[in-house]
């Protein structure tokens, strides 16, 4: 598997969810090993690395800043990134907040799409999870396991008739298990919620056509896209919080109640222990697979064993 990035430049626009700012967004190429950088077009094309070390604050969405230069709201478009195997890119806006669009990653989905994906000479690299590792706080909590693959198991639960308890597991081995079963869900609030977030200067621009908003019984936005499309969403925010590792993940990822702070909270702690994790290229992980599908068929059967 080789690096990844898009064929040509495409553009958008909207407004940001808490700012409530019109944004033009716009994605480019970029060269190999050069991972996926933020540039603030109206701030002299300022980059930012979509890294963990950049996190700033968490306040129902996750920013980075360097400098005093910041990008609000980035896990929608790095989840989106992530899921379509796309390793290289620069993401310019003109504001401070990514674009909302219609609250989930379908729009960046289909831009995606239409860039095209072009495959790199060299090769991709996995961050590959050794050893178990948990973040909490309080009854929030994750974990991550080692694990062949990308896998996320999610558990939200909320007092609310319309949601309790939501569980979901999600493989994310090919680009189409994330554009069909996480891309095109929405996230939500409740309107009991939005008079607080709006006098703490956040949820701006948000209303009926950019989140699910959720009443006491019913929900303010016609139908839902999933039976379960609040805990799909929040597999879509682990998936893009996740990304500030900067590299794909191989682990299973395994979530209760948690939020941003808790998804950005576990990214730390990989990165801070080494002994966790390998960071290992394409080829190498061929290699190590091989090994371990070969060690499992030299086990002698228990019928060899009663023979000899
Ligand atoms: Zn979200």
């Amino acid at each position: 598997m080789k690096q990844r990035t898009i064929k040509k430049s495409v553009k958008t626009s909207g407004i940001g969810l808490h700012s409530g700012k019109r944004v033009n967004l716009e994605f480019h190429p970029a060269p190999e090993n050069n991972g996926i950088v933020f540039r603030r077009k109206d701030k002299g094309f300022f980059p930012i690395k979509a890294d963990i070390s950049h996190v700033s604050k968490l306040a129902y969405a996750t920013n980075l800043s360097k400098d005093g230069i910041s990008i609000a709201t980035t896990e929608h478009l790095l989840a989106t990134l992530r899921g379509l195997h796309i390793d290289n890119i620069f993401i310019d806006i003109d504001a401070e907040e990514t674009p909302i669009m219609d609250g989930s990653a379908s729009a960046f989905v289909y831009l995606l799409k239409e860039a095209g994906i072009k495959e790199q000479s060299l090769e991709r690299k996995y961050l590959r999870i050794l050893k178990p590792k948990h973040y909490l706080n309080g009854d929030r909590r994750i974990s991550i396991y080692p694990y062949d693959g990308f896998k996320i198991t999610y558990t939200i639960e909320f007092d609310h008739p319309l949601i309790r308890l939501q569980t979901r597991t999600i493989e994310l081995n090919r680009e189409e298990d994330f554009e069909n079963d996480v891309s095109p869900a929405r996230t939500f609030g409740f309107l009991k919620d939005v008079e607080m977030l709006r006098k703490n200067g956040l949820a701006l621009g948000g209303s009926l056509e950019n989140a699910i908003v959720v009443d006491s019984d019913r929900i303010l936005n016609g139908h839902l896209r999933f039976a379960d499309e609040f805990v799909r969403h929040k597999i879509l925010d682990v998936i893009g919080d996740l990304a500030l590792l900067g590299y794909p993940i191989l682990g299973h990822v395994v979530a209760y109640k948690a939020g941003h702070e808790i998804h950005t909270g576990l990214a730390k702690e990989i990165r801070e222990d080494s002994d966790c994790f390998e960071i290992v290229n394409a080829g190498e992980l061929e290699f190590i697979m091989s090994k371990q599908s070969n060690s499992k068929n030299t086990e002698p059967s228990p019928q060899f064993q009663e023979l000899s």
